[in-house]
């Protein structure tokens, strides 16, 4: 088998369902040999994953998918940092976002509550711990039976437009790009056929904001939209980057490690180094 890569992966430290260590030895047996794992708001499943890797002959990326604002909507930005070191002020700045997220949660089951729902935010943190979500709250709402399913639950009480829905304190697209790059990350835009609005006239608003790539290769692009992402980054001057967006068999069922559903997904394997360069042309200012 060929040498893959795979540069957007979850754990069960934010919304994935493999443990860390579990999932590097996944990303092995599928043929991976470099794997970034980019939980959301959290290093903590990098963390743990990383004494795993060497013995499962796999290079790990450092990554993260930060939850931003644009334009009002929530856009995810993923941050790679190839040459991982302390980290010291970005760890501290990702725990001011759990704090954040914490206090939604308690605001959450306090409306779910008014509701009529009895669920409280241990049964919740049991199960999402540190990265404890709306979807945490979805499958619980599931299980004692007072949603028919997970779209449900969203539809109805958890979206942005429905009843349950309490605001989070979440940081603009800037600030994430800003924070990312000062800690000599890059910062490269998550799965952009999610964006609200037209990206392609957002690209100069996003470079300003000092946006270094784009996910052109996600398992949910066809063909055509990796091709237009990857002519937009070079119009632009910015990196590629590309993953599976792996949550596991039970969370994003289909999906594999390295190859997307049923191989749609190749992420060239130049798009490593251009990574690692790119660091280097960051840090210099030049980028
Ligand atoms: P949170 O970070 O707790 O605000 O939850 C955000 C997560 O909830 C997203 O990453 C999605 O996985 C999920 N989510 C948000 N809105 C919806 C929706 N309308 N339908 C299904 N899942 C959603
Ligand atoms: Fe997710
Ligand atoms: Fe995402
Ligand atoms: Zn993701």
């Amino acid at each position: 088998m060929s040498a893959l890569i795979d540069l957007h992966s979850h754990t069960n430290e934010s919304d994935g369902s493999l443990a860390p260590a579990e999932l590097v030895q996944q990303a092995a047996r599928d043929g991976v040999t470099v794997l970034a794992i980019t939980d959301h708001d959290t290093l903590s499943g990098y963390d743990l994953a990383l004494a795993a890797a060497p013995a499962a002959g796999l290079e790990l990326v450092c990554g993260i998918e930060l939850s931003t604002k644009l334009r009002g909507s929530s856009t995810h930005l993923l941050g790679y940092f190839p040459a991982a070191g302390e980290l010291t002020e970005f760890r501290q700045w990702v725990r001011g976002q759990q704090r954040a997220r914490k206090d939604r949660n308690i605001r959450l089951v306090a409306r779910l509550r008014e509701l009529g729902f009895s669920i409280t935010l241990d049964e919740a943190e049991a199960r999402g711990r540190g990265m404890t979500g709306r979807p945490h709250f979805a499958a619980i709402m599931l299980e004692k039976g007072y949603v028919r399913d997970y779209r449900q639950a969203f539809d109805e009480y958890l979206d942005e437009s429905a009843k349950g829905y309490v605001y989070r304190q979440e940081p603009t697209f800037a600030e994430g790009v800003e924070v990312i790059r000062k800690a000599g990350g890059i910062a490269s835009l998550a799965h952009p056929t999610r964006v609200r609005g037209d990206v392609v006239d957002m690209m100069p608003e996003l470079c300003a904001a000092g946006l270094n790539a784009i996910e052109a290769y996600h398992s949910d692009h066809t063909v055509d939209e990796t091709a237009q992402f990857v002519v937009l980054a070079r119009r632009y001057g910015l990196l590629v980057t590309g993953g599976s967006d792996y949550h596991g068999e039970s969370v994003k069922p289909g999906v594999r490690l390295g190859t997307g559903y049923e191989g749609n997904l190749r992420v060239p394997l130049d798009v490593i180094g251009n990574l690692r360069n790119g660091v280097a042309v960051a840090s210099d200012g030049r980028h």
